[in-house]
């Protein structure tokens, strides 16, 4: 698990407020929901057979003997807390939310064992409109951060009914196939055999060029949706890739399967995963309730958005003094400045004015504002531009009345 130091803090709050701002122009609410479940919701909203549920999740009994578990995906919880409050009795559902996950995995770059996700969930809509915007509003958010060089794949994992014919003759192959497997997908050929198609053994992956892809078991209707998502993105001008070995490792997927990847990330590429899961709610209890979403791994969003987001922000003064009643004075200042919305820092060493000037110029100020006894004396201040917008230097100085405050912030603004 890891922390984020001050110096990572900022690339995430920046990208936190675009997903704010780009979320509530799409017409999402936010919902937060607790980080410990009951282990039930996930064994039955993810399924005993998935790699999350049976390998990755923290589990452990609560003081009341309850089974309970960190939360491993913002999905299954978003789905409980729909049904437990009712929220479908006001109608489907636009809802995004954040916040930490947790998996035992190995650690490796852009795989943690606490990690974060940005999600969103559309619950409530059948039509594959819903489907397109729900990947546009990835795809845009994606933009909006300054990623590039990203590739969109889909696919479609068929109704529930395409998916049960596939799985039997996918099983009927794998196992004339047997000897030629890894061990995981041996495993999982009577359990989870959609799960095989996901895998990364390089052997096994050669074996399955041959496979019989699930494309080619999809009912009319089905296919008739995904040419029409198809249809939809294009106008749209989203590009995409069709990937027909594509299946998300949770089991509720049914239709629409995507992910967005990128060349970037080494081996774990990808960094939004979504689809719909017109299952899942009536798996909970509710009833059938059709819906799609995604989410997206925050550590490895910001990976992609490099140094360019992490850059902080220099302050926009710097405030120099020295003396007992300089003192105060700087400290009132600080404040009026900081409520006229500019970055002020405020100087503590008492060392000597080249001292702090020296510190002045390191943390990047556009200006600095110098009170000594001499200024208080006087009433005024004294105000020296540092660097200008493009960061060159300047060394304009300019004298104040302390009371003209306006015209001090005006200056500053410039
Ligand atoms: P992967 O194949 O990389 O294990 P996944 O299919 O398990 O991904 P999802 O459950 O779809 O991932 O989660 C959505 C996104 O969350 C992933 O695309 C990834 O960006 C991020 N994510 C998942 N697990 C981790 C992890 N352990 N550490 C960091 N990010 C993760
Ligand atoms: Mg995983």
């Amino acid at each position: 698990m890891v922390d984020l130091l001050p110096a990572q803090t900022l690339g995430w709050q920046k990208v936190e407020t675009i997903a704010l701002e780009h979320f509530s122009r799409a017409g999402l609410q936010e919902i937060r929901t607790p980080i410990i479940e009951q282990t039930e919701l996930f064994l039955r909203g993810i399924g005993e057979n998935t790699d999350v549920v049976g390998k990755e999740m923290y589990n452990f009994d609560d003081r009341g003997g309850r089974p309970c578990t960190l939360r491993p995906e913002g999905t299954a919880s978003v789905a409980r807390a729909i049904l437990q409050h009712g929220l479908l009795n006001n109608g489907s559902q636009r809802l995004w939310y954040r916040g930490p996950m947790f998996r035992y995995e190995r650690p490796q770059a852009g795989r943690q064992r606490q990690f974060h996700q940005i999600g969103v969930e559309f619950v409530g809509f059948a039509s594959v409109m819903s489907d397109a915007e729900v990947i546009s509003i990835a795809w845009e958010f994606l933009k909006e951060v300054g990623l590039s060089d990203l590739t969109l794949e889909i696919n479609s994992l068929g109704s529930n009914e395409d998916r049960n014919i596939f799985k039997e003759k996918l099983k009927d192959w794998l196992n004339q196939r047997f000897d030629f497997l890894d061990e995981d997908s041996q495993r999982r050929i009577n359990v989870n055999p959609l799960r095989i198609l996901d895998s990364k053994n390089t052997s096994t992956k050669e074996l399955l060029c041959e496979a019989p892809s699930l494309n080619d078991f999809l009912s009319k209707k089905s296919k008739t949706r995904f040419n029409y998502l198809q249809e939809l993105l294009d106008n749209l001008n989203i590009p995409y890739k069709i990937n027909n070995k594509l299946v998300r490792g949770l089991d509720y997927y049914s239709h629409t399967a995507f992910e967005i990847t990128s060349e970037h990330l080494g081996s774990q590429a990808t960094v939004c995963g979504g689809g719909r899961y017109d299952g899942l709610l009536s798996e909970l209890g509710g009833p059938i309730t059709p819906s799609i979403g995604w989410a997206i791994g925050m550590e490895r969003l910001i990976i992609l958005a490099g140094d360019k987001i992490l850059q902080s922000k220099s302050p926009d003064v710097y405030v120099i003094h020295k003396g007992e009643k300089a003192e105060q004075l700087a400290l009132n200042i600080t404040c009026q400045l900081r409520s006229a919305n500019l970055t002020t820092e405020l100087d503590y060493s008492g060392s000597s004015f080249s001292k702090q000037f020296k510190r002045a110029d390191k943390s990047l100020a556009r200006w600095a504002i110098i009170i000594g006894e001499d200024e208080v004396s006087k009433g005024q201040l004294l105000m020296k531009k540092l660097r200008d917008n493009e960061n060159k230097e300047g060394r304009e100085e300019y004298i104040f009345l302390i009371e003209d405050l306006n015209q001090i912030i005006n200056q500053l603004i410039d």
